[in-house]
């Protein structure tokens, strides 16, 4: 049994607080929002009222934050968790941000002796209900290895891209790619459905042909073909527009930053914001099916 930190108990950090309280753990949390709190207290963790009164004398910490702004504020800022922690503390940042914020923490953190990995997760609300998150480390092989001993409880998956940062840079890898598959459904389910068909057997028909990929097998964007996905309901309680935009800006400056080519990565960002811009950046990033939905002539 370990003693956790837990800090960012939005769709995905309570479900995981609460599979480490079931795999035998003492978690103590702290998030800005009361109801997450509550949330978190009915699942048998213990509610802080600071981010440092949730790290005080913990092994783990563990951050489940929206952006950069959030996850360098909590660690480095006047109050940060920089200026509590021992060095025995392992921290781990699940939050999807930059590489360059994750090693910013990490360097800051490696300064005061205190261990960081970056672990972004991928698998959704419903892995982080299910504990079957994917998680993508980056850092040092030996804490990769000593994260694993909490982040078994909540994913199935452990894997270490390579150094601090490369967690980061694999996932927004991901999150394109995820992206640009969602828009492709989407636009294939609206086609379909403007020339009459059921989108279910479409749906059907294209998971056992070569078009089958996650967005439509696990997470169909269409409302009704799929029992609880947040296109069933009213696309809320997933991932949100504005979280997947920021995911993308994210994969558009590491494209810069490298000379990289990323024209879909590069569509499917405006795309995402444009969709933002029109009143839907808190509802679930499947909603874009109905940005492509065909005008009828
Ligand atoms: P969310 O907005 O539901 O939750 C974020 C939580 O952080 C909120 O409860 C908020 O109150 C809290 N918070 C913000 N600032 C805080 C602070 N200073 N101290 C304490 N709490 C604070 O977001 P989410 O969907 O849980 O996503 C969290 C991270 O995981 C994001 O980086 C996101 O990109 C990534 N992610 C999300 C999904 C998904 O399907 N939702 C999947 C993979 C990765």
């Amino acid at each position: 049994m370990a003693n956790v930190g837990f800090i960012g108990l939005g769709n995905m950090g309570g479900p995981m607080a609460a599979n480490l309280v079931k795999g035998g753990h003492q978690v103590n949390v702290f998030d800005l929002a009361e109801a997450a709190l509550q949330a978190a207290k009915d699942a048998g963790c213990r509610v802080a009222s600071s981010a440092n009164e949730a790290a005080h004398g913990v092994d783990f910490v563990i951050t489940m934050l929206p952006a950069d702004k959030h996850v360098e504020s909590v660690y480095l800022g006047d109050n940060g968790l920089i200026h509590e922690l021992p060095s025995s503390t392992l921290v781990i940042d699940c939050s999807t941000i930059s590489a360059e914020t994750a090693r910013k923490v990490g360097q800051a953190l490696a300064a005061e002796n205190i261990s960081f990995i970056d672990a972004p997760v991928s698998g959704g609300v419903g892995g982080a209900k299910a504990g079957t998150l994917t998680f993508i480390c980056g850092g040092e092989t030996a804490a990769v290895e000593r994260a694993r001993y909490v982040l078994q409880h909540m994913g199935k998956n452990i894997f270490r891209a390579g150094d601090t940062g490369a967690g980061q840079v694999a996932k927004i890898c991901n999150n394109m790619l995820l992206s640009v598959l969602m828009v492709g459904t989407s636009e294939a389910l609206q086609l379909g459905i403007a020339h009459g068909l059921d989108p279910k057997v479409l749906s059907e028909i294209m998971s056992k042909s070569s078009g089958s990929n996650w967005t439509l097998d696990v997470y169909n964007p269409c409302p009704g073909v799929m029992d609880n996905v947040p296109s069933s309901n009213g696309y809320q309680g997933g991932f949100l527009v504005d979280l997947m935009s920021k995911d993308l800006g994210l994969a558009q400056q590491a494209a810069l930053a490298s000379g990289a080519a990323t024209p879909m990565g590069g569509l499917t960002h405006n795309l995402y914001r444009s969709w933002s811009q029109l009143g839907h950046g808190r509802e679930d990033f499947s909603s874009i099916f109905n940005f492509v939905k065909a005008n009828k002539k």
